[in-house]
């Protein structure tokens, strides 16, 4: 499971750095690097593009896992060049920033967008498998998530479109409800298609949403 980002255009992290003109790069030894977008060698074609923005990298350095706490470690350990710089451009998921804002005064630029938690299905393809939505019914789907898979999001399905197993927004893709309908078939399950999810509460949890351990 990962987070899987895309990286911004060089046009984007230009006006983001726009107001510094020394810079430290961080990447992420993780997610990023599977998704090729903040991994080693990302980091270092970055250095070069800054470069010929007329930017000074004082560094670099790739974080092992950069959304947890030994990110304070790897700060701690080039803080000479983080502190030599104006910014710091970061390679990393949204987690990554905020953990990087979490440990430094230092303005953190990212560098990526965010997308989506998915996993990679084949080499280098990766499909969004959770919206995060807070009310899961993959017990009742047999594990395929309505919501991010239907083109609708709809998690009473199919609608009235589904034809021949594809989807009526995008006839090269199965439909979401389709590929339910087979797999509880499967695991010989096919009430669970007749089971109402009642409308969902989008104000139940207010943003931003907050659990406590009890
Ligand atoms: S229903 Fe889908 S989006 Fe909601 S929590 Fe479950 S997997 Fe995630
Ligand atoms: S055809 Fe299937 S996947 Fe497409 S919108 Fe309708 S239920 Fe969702």
């Amino acid at each position: 499971m990962k987070s899987i980002t895309r990286q911004k255009s060089l046009e984007q992290i230009e006006r983001g750095l726009s107001d510094w003109a020394r810079v430290f790069i961080v990447g992420c030894g993780t997610c990023t690097t599977a998704t090729m977008t903040g991994g080693l060698e990302q980091v270092l074609e970055m250095k070069e593009q800054l470069e010929k923005m007329d930017k000074w990298v004082s560094g670099w350095t790739v974080i092992p896992v950069a959304c947890d706490e030994m990110t304070a470690v790897s700060i701690e350990e080039h803080g000479r060049a983080i502190a030599d710089a104006g910014c710091v451009l970061a390679m990393t998921c949204a987690l990554g920033v905020h953990r990087l804002n979490q440990y430094l005064e230092r303005p953190v630029v990212p560098a990526l967008d965010t997308l989506f938690i998915g996993v990679e299905e084949t080499p280098g393809c990766f499909r969004e498998v959770c919206g995060q939505c807070g009310e899961c019914v993959l017990g009742e789907t047999a594990g395929i998530c309505p919501v991010v898979t239907c083109h609708k999001g709809l998690v009473n399905g199919p609608c009235g479109g589904t034809n021949r197993g594809k989807c009526e927004v995008d006839k090269e893709r199965d439909c979401a409800w389709s590929l339910i309908y087979a797999r509880l078939k499967a695991q010989g399950r096919l009430q669970a298609m007749r089971n109402y999810q009642p409308p969902r509460n989008h104000h139940r949890m207010p943003r931003p949403r907050v659990t406590r351990l009890v």
